[in-house]
């Protein structure tokens, strides 16, 4: 075919796609040429190709079949497709003409091809380009990438959302306005019509031995020349009604001899984006199921699936996108978040290992120090401090680096802890170094740490403790001072936002860093503030109480400590929901609060909307407050897009009592200490999650004072049964101030994706771990640990896929190296 009408056909429908698929890329239009361009093809390649060549002219033609008729859209669908086969057939690259048994050598039936697409060629394995599957040109590989599929795989874990269950057949005379059905039909006769607003209606009578049914579709002109009469049909859809009688409206279709993928099943529904219809994913998914699933090899070995009662891999695969039923396609999500959770909990381990073979610096307990630093408190320490402070010195003390997390709901005292463990590493004669991810909370920090330290000479400490600060703001000239302090050593505690990993900075000589509210930070800040040291010791913090069960796996790589207990004498925050008509009495609430001489928080926190949308509703909901509710009162606003400085005064503004109010949305700080703010109302409160809700509560409570959260819920009423299990949640949070027993809740009534967003950046994205239950999670991380004690390198054969998959999936992150 080296010049040939394969060549002709390539050349036109490049023609036809620069010119806009407008059908002028020839005189007369596509459609005719295409059939003249058939017998064309025919006579040229009948000597040589014949059967093969046949299939492709079918399938070449049918793809342009009615194409005067055909969307702008489908269109370029259409041409695109072609031409990608076109590729296949290896015409592009001025090749020879068709050789068959190189197109599909693997298929079996070579010598009765069906007009079957092609399949992809054998060399092109599951990490190659998706454009390398027949059907996909550039064109639609860009769109598909938008849906973050780049490779073969990728598109095999292009995963359906959900499904629509169309496997109720029903005969026509049994149908009901309403229902989602499906039935078989014959189709007895098409026809057009044109609408008043200048569009087209296809409509079909569709018999079965019960009676008959109108289906329409709109302005799909080119269906009447498909939907021809006499034709066997299946059709899915919403059963709606028309001038009294029951229709079908634009339902999906296929004729009934295929293999459904449309209609009568339990449907896939896929994430879209814009240029890629279901249809059309769907279709390619079928054809690049049907060859790939039976290939693919399971990368975990048959001892474990068959301890966990898992499907094996290309059964998960194909159940996932076309399921035989609601088990099956539950199954195989179960299979597949199992494999997210193993990679996770392998990944994890294997960093773990890695971190604790550097050899580390081990700190010297200094006892004496310890007991002055403890007596010099106006408390004793709780048990649960105690017990994680033993737990942080042990690890001190030891000749590999520390990796723990110490974890502790608000206000249950970290700081104390962690001001313990920087004692010891100055006893020492090093550095510590204090990483937060606001200036606020690292201006707090400082304040509160540089407090606590400041007698260590009347603690027998040979000098005062010298505590700088570091943040964005601080002046150029005054950091090139507390760089110079920092680099020879006088600096004995650097307490900083990222400006403490900046380039340029150097420490004399780090042996502890401690990052605070460590899932605002990337894995790559944290390895980066490590690497200012060799081998320091490091302790992560967080507010955030995660349930025993997920915190093993998704922190996995860290020993966990946990403050489960608050100081002794802490008032309960008295937690109300409202509805949104009981608003108007959480203001006379506040009046009364604030006449009381105390402030209070208003939240906005919208989630759904970007940064940029949230501020604007908080800063229209503060003039709102300021005008109508609140007009005698001082109010502050503050949101994600203010400047920091600006962000800064006004905080300052309301720590000393300038301001009645802060209206904010979610960015006021987790650890913002206020002591004399005693009122949390939160907007929108039904949307959040336990765990978060109860992180904002936390930002009050903070002394003496009874302190109060209210939640305002969209949710209208208790009874009816879609808010059922947010009123569940709404008793929950009234009735607890326990943060582990709350997440503990979260996990039972959202599952475990509120917490595996928590370690935001530290994670691969998932696909279905997170809308999974603990007991597959469970399982995984048992399966994991029994794996890496026998086979800590993944080295024995039956783990060498699996190492290679832990690798894959870890690598989009660069966390693991
Ligand atoms: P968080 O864990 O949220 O960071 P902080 O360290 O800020 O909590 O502590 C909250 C408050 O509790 C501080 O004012 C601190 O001085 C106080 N505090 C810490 N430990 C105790 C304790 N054992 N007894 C009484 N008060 C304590
Ligand atoms: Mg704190």
């Amino acid at each position: 075919m080296n010049s040939s009408a394969w060549e002709k056909l390539n050349k036109i429908l490049k023609l036809e796609q620069s010119k806009g698929h407008r059908d002028e890329a020839v005189i007369g239009g596509l459609d005719k040429f295409v059939e003249l361009w058939q017998s064309e093809v025919r006579a040229e390649t009948q000597a040589e190709a014949g059967v093969v060549a046949e299939a492709w002219i079918t399938e070449i033609t049918a793809s342009l079949a009615n194409y005067a008729d055909k969307t702008e859209h489908e269109r370029a669908e259409a041409v695109d497709r072609v031409l990608s086969q076109l590729d296949q057939i290896g015409l592009s690259a001025q090749r020879a003409p068709i050789q068959p048994q190189a197109v599909r050598p693997e298929a079996p039936t070579a010598q009765a091809p069906s007009p079957s697409p092609p399949r992809p060629r054998p060399a092109a394995g599951l990490d190659a380009p998706v454009e390398s599957l027949p059907g996909i040109s550039s064109g639609f590989s860009a769109r598909l990438r938008k849906l973050g599929i780049a490779t073969v795989a990728d598109f095999l874990y292009h995963l359906p959302h959900r499904y629509d269950d169309y496997r109720t057949l029903k005969p026509i005379s049994r149908l009901e306005y309403g229902q989602e059905t499906t039935i078989i039909g014959t189709i007895w006769e098409t026809k057009t019509r044109p609408t008043r607003g200048g569009g087209t209606i296809v409509s079909s009578i569709i018999a079965d031995a019960s009676g008959t049914i109108e289906a329409v579709w709109f302005n799909q002109p080119y269906l009447a020349r498909q939907l021809r009469a006499g034709m066997q049909i299946v059709l899915s859809g919403k059963v709606d009604e028309h001038l009294g009688r029951l229709t079908l409206s634009a339902p999906a279709w296929e004729p009934l001899e295929r293999d459904l993928i449309h209609t009568g099943r339990l449907v896939p529904i896929y994430p879209l984006t814009e240029g890629i219809t279901s249809r059309w994913l769907r279709r390619l998914m079928k054809r690049v199921l049907d060859y790939w699933a039976p290939r693919l090899t399971d990368h975990l070995p048959q001892t474990v699936r068959q301890r966990a009662g898992l499907m094996d891999l290309s059964t998960a695969i194909s159940q996932i996108h076309f399921p035989d039923s609601q088990e099956t396609a539950d199954q195989a999500r179960r299979r597949l978040s199992f494999d997210e959770f193993l990679m996770i909990q392998l990944g994890m381990l294997r960093q773990r290992q890695q971190w604790q073979s550097e050899p580390g610096m081990p700190l010297p307990r200094d006892q004496a120090l310890l007991e002055a630093f403890l007596a010099s408190l106006p408390f004793a320490l709780t048990v649960a401090q105690q017990r994680s402070l033993e737990q942080i010195l042990n690890d001190m003390i030891q000749n590999c680096p520390m990796s723990r997390m110490l974890q502790g709901d608000v206000g249950s005292g970290k700081t104390v802890v962690a001001a313990a463990a920087i004692l010891m590493a100055i006893a020492a004669g090093k550095q510590a170094g204090l990483m937060a991810p606001t200036e606020i909370l690292a201006e707090q920090h400082y304040h509160s740490i540089a407090h606590l330290l400041e007698n260590a000479q009347d603690w027998g400490l040979n000098r005062p403790v010298s505590v700088v600060l570091l943040t964005g703001s601080v002046g150029r000239r005054e950091r090139q001072e507390v760089y110079a302090a920092i680099a020879s050593g006088e600096a004995d505690v650097v307490i900083g936002t990222h400006a403490l990993i900046q380039q340029g900075l150097d420490f004399h000589d780090l042996a502890l860093v401690i990052v605070d509210e460590q899932h605002r930070f990337g894995v790559v800040q944290r390895a980066t503030l490590r690497g200012k040291g060799a081998s320091p010791h490091m302790l992560v913090m967080s507010a955030t109480p995660i349930p025993r069960s997920l915190a093993l796996t998704v922190y996995g790589d860290l020993d966990i400590s946990i403050i489960d207990e608050l100081p002794p004498g802490r008032q309960p925050i008295q937690t109300r929901w409202l509805l949104p008509r009981e608003r108007e009495r959480a203001y006379a609430f506040i009046h009364s609060q604030i006449a009381a001489g105390h402030q209070a928080f208003i939240l906005y926190p919208l989630i759904e909307e970007t940064e940029k949308v949230d501020a604007k509703a908080a800063t229209e909901e503060y003039e709102r407050l300021q005008q109508t509710i609140f007009e005698t009162k001082r109010l502050g606003l503050l949101h994600g897009k203010m400047k920091a400085s600006d962000k800064e005064e006004v905080m300052t503004q309301f720590r000393q009592g300038e301001l009645d109010i802060l209206v904010s949305t979610s960015v006021v700080e987790v650890g913002i200490d206020v002591p004399n703010a005693t009122v949390m109302l939160v907007e929108g409160a039904d949307r959040f999650g336990l765990a978060q809700l109860h992180q904002f509560r936390g930002r009050v409570g903070r002394s003496e004072h009874k302190s109060y959260c209210l939640l305002v819920s969209d949710a209208t009423s208790p009874d009816q049964p879609q808010t059922k299990a947010t009123w569940e949640r709404l008793k929950a949070i009234e009735e607890t101030q326990d943060g582990f027993v709350l997440a503990e809740k979260d996990l039972e009534l959202r599952g475990p994706g509120d917490f595996l967003g928590i370690r935001q950046s530290g994670l691969p994205e998932l696909r279905l771990a997170s809308l999974s239950n603990v007991q597959v999670l469970e399982q995984a991380r048992s399966e994991a640990q029994l794996m890496f004690s026998s086979d800590p390198t993944l080295s024995q054969p039956e783990h060498r896929l699996l190492a290679e998959k832990v690798t894959l999936f870890w690598q989009s992150k660069g966390e693991l190296s």
